[in-house]
């Protein structure tokens, strides 16, 4: 089923699990997926990424066959548009959610942007996740101070919420995107608090390399998203040098690629919390009268 983001992360923020948002760039990580979640009777959240190029137009239409056809929820998001024309290729592609960021600018001007690009997205059942407090890369080299200096303020989290409309919230409490350097330290002390004041449903990013535990205890304290690209790609390129792809073995190249993919991905819903909670959902985007 396809459902928005608004429905399956207010499930997730009710039920107080996560949900896998998951980096699927082709056909074949698209269908592993959603077939993972079948078997793991989860919800799911498919990624797909701004370095696409117009080829999303088309990749979004398999996107929504695929989810439609799925027996467990499933949506899409339009991952980190990080200006205006990006933000509004991933409406015009037809993904049922964006995410805005513009984390990476002073308060007033994030604020203004994603509140531009909420009006717009909502208006066509678009829904938006926005970033306040800014996750970086891990190779960013920040160091202790930076890096705390771009935590999320619970006050200012609120005001944005507000200031914006924003469906979600991506929150910076300590992870990275990437490999890290050092082992992230999650703040789980603003988590609380954060999910204590903060309306809308949580997003973490920089999933991988976090580590299961924080993992799992982060879903467990409010955050309803998590984010994973690298440890995907990862999987992926470990099964290949696993499998090694001398003489024909290399025939084998897209499904070892595969495999190693699909054991991460039905890892994900463990360690998220979502495992079996699935639900009889009602199908997003079918034929009705404009209002
Ligand atoms: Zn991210």
């Amino acid at each position: 089923m396809l459902v928005s983001i608004n429905e399956i992360l207010g499930h997730a923020k009710e039920g107080g699990y996560g949900i896998p948002a998951v980096s699927a760039g082709n056909e074949i990580y698209l269908r592993a997926a959603i077939e993972e979640a079948e078997k793991a009777n989860s919800p799911l959240i498919i990624l797909v990424g701004y370095y696409f190029t117009d080829a999303v137009n088309y990749y979004s239409r398999l996107i929504e066959d695929f989810s439609k056809a799925a027996s467990v929820p499933v949506t899409a998001m339009w991952d980190h548009s990080s200006d205006f024309k990006q933000s509004l290729r991933g409406i015009r592609a037809g993904l049922p959610s964006i995410m805005v960021d513009r984390s990476s600018l002073p308060y007033e001007q994030n604020a203004a942007q994603v509140a531009e690009m909420v009006r717009i997205a909502h208006a066509v059942d678009v829904g938006v996740e926005a970033e306040i407090g800014h996750v970086g890369g891990a190779d960013e080299n920040m160091d202790a101070a930076d890096s705390d200096n771009a935590l999320t303020r619970p006050a200012e989290a609120v005001q944005f919420v507000k200031d914006t409309d924003c469906d979600c919230l991506a929150v910076a409490i300590g992870t990275a995107h990437g490999v890290y350097k050092g082992t992230p330290k999650l703040h789980f002390d603003l988590l609380k608090e954060l999910a204590g004041k903060v309306p809308v449903p949580l997003v973490l990013h920089g999933g991988s390399g976090t580590g299961d535990e924080n993992i799992s205890k982060a879903c467990q304290m409010g955050i309803c998203k998590v984010n994973v690209a690298n440890e995907l790609m990862a999987a992926s390129y470990n099964a290949l040098q696993e499998a090694g792809m001398e003489g024909n073995k290399v025939y084998q190249f897209w499904p070892v690629i595969e495999k190693g993919y699909r054991k991460h991905v039905a890892h994900l819903f463990d360690v998220c919390g979502c495992a079996g909670k699935a639900w009889q959902a009602k199908q997003m985007f079918t034929a009705k009268f404009m209002k």
